[in-house]
């Protein structure tokens, strides 16, 4: 049993993660439920199914999304060169033929001499070391099975709200306080006066909202305290003032008076590079986020790094759960990969299977493991899913620059800035494989 590893799921992680596995010299069994059963999202029987947009977002190595497929293609990965090779046009884009790309990845794992694929849905826990990658739709047998290996760490919706770098917050509107001066100042306040709150308010309940499929029951039935802002702000014109944008306990050291209605943020992760809207969970179509919530004093210029969403996603509380690898802290034989790991967006859980696989591989192998480095998109991917610090309200997320360390000198045009992170990550990253001899599966 030793020398063979599961894979539960040939979406994108669990291909990734077989392939990685398998291309290492090691026997894999990928288990797949398709064609004979489909989750709601899912219609195509090929595996990778690509199941709403076909893009794969930025192809440039100066963009977050495109230094994620950089660093994959460098670690030995199985989609991004089958995406490639069945590109469509779509400007700066790596967009897919969506059936070409999937038929793609499933010839390449079905002729591949060490995987061996099983049909139907698994039921049970396969003995020896296993990779559960079956997405953010996992139901039935499965999610019990999950929740029995997490606990109360399984969350079956995403109410993030959105997030926004630290250092694109103006100061010279917002200030630092903790609510009636308790603890230290951890929070970013953003401070409005009447006019300003009445016109936010305005500006929010007109504004364009997603629509939910139909297999996505909307969450507020589920968690009144998870409430979109939107929803919050429609109850009437000072709801938001007795909840989340309460602004009792807070003067402005600038007037030394208590605003008529604060929004507060609060630090996304340990080093302070981002921070969320507290309590702005969100299910705001994304250009009506930027344009609504642009107007919060001391956000006007900043960037966002991730949009509020409300949706259906089945996810571990991975923080308490999982090492850096992908394995499972209590239980190291068994890995999660894809987004069911709190990674968001079809190239990070295709990272994550591939992180995943070459851990379960090497380790099989007695190799030492690859130590992803944090200034690159998969090591800081790791580290933001792996972190305790991230464990409170863990929220999914996507490869975007401001999860990468500071990089300590102020460069003002984006541009620049992101390709001298980009080329810090690809440094290190090749510094890492040279250490390990030059590549993951050897
Ligand atoms: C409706 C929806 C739309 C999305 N749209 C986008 C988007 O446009 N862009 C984007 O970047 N991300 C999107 N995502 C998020 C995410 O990127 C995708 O969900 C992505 O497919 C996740 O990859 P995965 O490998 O983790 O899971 P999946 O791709 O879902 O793969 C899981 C696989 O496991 C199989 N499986 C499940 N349970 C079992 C079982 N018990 N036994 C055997 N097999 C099983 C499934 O059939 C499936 O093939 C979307 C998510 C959802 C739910």
């Amino acid at each position: 049993m030793n020398d063979i590893v599961n894979v539960i799921g040939a979406g994108l992680a669990g291909c990734e993660a077989a392939w990685a596995v398998a291309e290492a010299g090691i026997r894999v069994r990928l288990y797949e439920m398709k064609p004979e059963k489909y989750s709601p999202a899912h219609k195509y029987s090929g595996f990778a199914e690509l199941v709403c947009s076909n893009s794969l977002k930025a192809a440039r190595l100066e963009s977050a999304a495109g230094l994620l497929k950089y660093e994959m293609e460098l670690l030995g990965s199985l989609t991004v060169p089958c995406a490639k090779e069945n590109s469509v046009e779509a400007g700066g884009a790596l967009a897919v033929d969506r059936e070409k790309f999937s038929d793609a990845v499933t010839a390449k794992i079905k002729s591949h001499p060490l995987i061996e694929v099983i049909g139907g849905e698994v039921t049970e826990l396969p003995e020896g070391m296993t990779i559960i990658a079956t997405g953010p739709l996992t139901q039935g047998a499965m999610a019990d099975i999950i929740r029995g290996l997490c606990g109360e760490g399984l969350s079956f919706y995403d109410a993030a709200a959105p997030i926004v770098t630290a250092d694109t917050i103006n100061m010279e509107r917002a200030f630092y306080a903790s609510r009636y001066d308790r603890g230290d100042a951890d929070y970013v306040n953003c401070p409005m006066n009447k006019e300003e709150y009445l016109a936010f308010h305005e500006a929010l309940i007109n504004a364009e909202k997603v629509q939910l499929k139909d297999f996505e029951t909307h969450p507020f039935s589920v968690y009144e305290g998870c409430m979109p802002i939107e929803e919050l702000a429609s109850r009437g014109v000072d709801t938001m003032r007795f909840g989340p944008m309460k602004p009792v306990g807070i003067d402005d050291p600038r007037t030394g008076r208590r605003p008529y209605a604060v929004v507060q943020l609060r630090k996304e992760n340990r080093e302070g590079t981002l921070f969320n809207l507290v309590g702005f969970q969100t299910n705001l179509k994304f250009g009506e986020q930027k344009r609504v919530f642009s107007m919060i004093p001391g956000l006007e210029n900043a960037e966002f790094m991730r949009y509020g969403v409300m949706h259906r996603n089945t996810f571990i509380n991975s923080p308490e759960l999982l090492n850096s690898d992908f394995s499972m802290r209590s239980r190291p034989e068994i890995f999660f990969a894809g987004q069911i790991t709190g990674v968001e967006g079809y190239m990070e859980s295709a990272a994550s299977g591939l992180i995943a696989g070459i851990a379960a591989s090497r380790r099989l192998k007695g190799l030492e493991p690859v130590k992803l480095p944090p200034d690159t998109m998969t090591g800081a991917l790791s580290h933001y899913v792996s972190d305790p610090f991230n464990s409170g309200n863990f929220q999914p997320m996507g490869a975007n620059m401001g999860i990468l360390p500071d990089i300590g000198v102020r460069i003002k045009d984006k541009k620049e800035r992101y390709g001298a992170y980009a080329q810090r990550a690809v440094n290190s990253l090749r510094g890492e494989l040279e250490r390990i001899g030059g590549k993951c599966n050897s």
